[in-house]
């Protein structure tokens, strides 16, 4: 096995793209891998490899020289500027009708841009949102592609072969053109910055307003995840939180910094959702606390000097327990609604035609934001494909709103304690604007027209009216 053997390339061996190499040969493809450190190479192949058809390249040449034709190529290195740096090396060892697939966090207008400069020169590109992490590339991700509908056939067989898959349902489908894939990847994340605000908020409430240890709490996500919270985010919260703390003995939770990073996904989907005035608060919020959190020396000496009421709940502990859960759900639903809304209206814009049941069919499995509810979303868009918003699908509105009830008294408690709970304080202010038919925008209009003469419209005459105010 060598020389011109292999049906697929992979370029770029960190965490992803050993896996995902692993994942692909274990399912009987023969794969040519190549990353810009040699040394990495040589430990992959000696530790990781096995007897599994893998052939290393030391050198561009090499690795290329591997591939059958029409050639077909996974690059998974970090994005931004190294994305393009191996494209461009790669170029000249290409031939017309090969194929470049990216499987990194790419902006999606980078992957347009992209697409269309290879396309000139007569490659194909594909743009392939991945999910799952580590164990996801492993075991089975949840895999987005998108481009022309040619370069999905080319490698489908293979991409299929490695996704998750759910009850026999693949986690894999074409889902579009130009850069739907890396789209829908991006709002994949906004959707788990939004969830991963929440369940901390959750935690913050059950460890400062209830007292209680780490350990209880990951009794509590564990029940939760038996339930109509089941899903991935939930589920590994409970071994984070019982985890101990090898040299000190403390769990682990406690000593590690409150500051959270990140790499910018979660950021794109709130300015896309602006750029195309798609409301998603709860994405926007999540963005906005860990920015926050960052602020580490300037919250130290707020603390210090800015007062608020003793962060506790006097009510009946199960009870808040138990409403905090139904608050839970009603807020994932709430954040999953603003993604796919964001979704829907990019689809349109960019002319992507996604078909969001299927979005939510391949998001059930291998990616973070696995979850039970995810079945009901997907039926909500088999049943109604142009429905408005998820909240209008009958069933997810029923349960949303028989939940309401307690993700107002959740956020009550929580603002009487003292204790910031912005992603749920605004899935119940998303909640509310979205079900009132008149919100105070008359206001603002009045307002605009008075000092900048922009304008209004009547609710009782056609057309645009001015007021001489003064
Ligand atoms: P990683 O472990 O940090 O590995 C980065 C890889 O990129 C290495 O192979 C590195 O090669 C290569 N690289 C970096 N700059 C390069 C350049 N200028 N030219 C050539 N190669 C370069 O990254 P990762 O976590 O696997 O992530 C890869 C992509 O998948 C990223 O876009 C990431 O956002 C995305 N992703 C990651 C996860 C995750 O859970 N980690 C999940 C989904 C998607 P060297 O060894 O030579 O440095």
């Amino acid at each position: 096995m060598g020389d011109g053997d292999c049906s697929i390339g992979l370029v770029g061996l960190g965490t992803m793209g050993r896996n995902l190499v692993l994942n692909m040969a274990d399912h009987g493809f023969a794969v040519a891998v190549y990353n810009r450190t040699g040394e990495k190479t040589r430990e992959f192949m000696e530790q990781e490899v096995g007897g599994r058809k893998i052939h290393p390249g030391y050198t561009l040449a090499e690795f290329v020289g591997h591939l059958q034709g029409p050639r077909a190529i996974i690059i998974l290195v970090s994005a931004g500027p190294p994305v393009d740096a191996v494209i461009d090396e790669l170029l000249p060892f290409l031939s017309p009708g090969d194929l470049i697939i990216d499987g990194g966090n790419s902006f999606f207008r980078d992957t347009d841009r992209r697409g269309r400069t290879l396309a000139a020169k007569g490659l194909l590109y594909l743009g392939l949102g991945v999910s799952g992490g580590e164990a996801g590339a492993r075991h089975g991700p949840s895999l987005m592609p998108g481009g022309p509908p040619a370069a999905y056939e080319r490698v489908r067989a293979i991409l299929e072969a490695a996704a998750a898959k759910v009850q026999g349902e693949l986690c894999v489908a074409y889902l579009g053109g130009g850069a739907a894939g890396h789209f829908v990847k991006m709002v994949h994340n906004g959707i788990e910055y939004a969830v991963m605000e929440l369940l901390a908020e959750a935690y913050d409430l059950l460890r400062r307003g209830l007292g209680l240890s780490p350990g209880e709490i990951a009794g509590i996500y564990e029940e939760w995840n038996r339930g109509e919270l089941a899903s991935y985010l939930v589920e590994i919260a409970s071994p984070v939180l019982r985890r101990v703390d090898e040299k000190t003995g403390q769990p682990l939770i406690d000593l590690i910094l409150d500051q959270a990073r990140q790499k910018g996904t979660g950021k794109w989907t709130s300015q896309e959702a602006m750029d195309l005035q798609v409301p998603t608060p709860g994405i926007d919020t999540a963005v906005m606390m860990r920015d926050l959190s960052g602020y580490k020396a300037e919250r130290e000496a707020a603390a210090r000097v800015l007062q608020g009421p003793p962060p506790v709940f006097p009510g009946d502990r199960q009870a808040f327990i138990r409403q905090l859960g139904r608050s839970l759900y009603a807020a994932m639903v709430l954040a999953f609604a603003q993604g796919l809304a964001l979704l829907q209206r990019a689809s349109q814009v960019y002319d992507y035609r996604l078909d969001l049941a299927t979005v939510a069919r391949i998001w059930r499995g291998g990616c973070i934001i696995r979850a039970a509810l995810l079945e009901d979303i997907r039926a909500a868009y088999q049943a109604r494909p142009d429905l408005e918003h998820l909240l209008l699908d009958p069933r997810l509105g029923r349960e949303v709103m028989a939940r309401l009830p307690n993700l107002r008294a959740v956020t009550a408690a929580a603002a009487a304690a003292g204790i910031p709970a912005p992603g749920l304080m605004v899935s119940l202010a998303y909640y509310d604007a979205l079900r009132s038919a008149r919100l105070p925008a008359n206001l603002i209009q009045a307002q605009r027209d008075y000092f900048g003469a922009h304008t209004y419209e009547r609710t009782d005459i056609a057309g645009t009216f001015h007021t001489h105010w003064d």
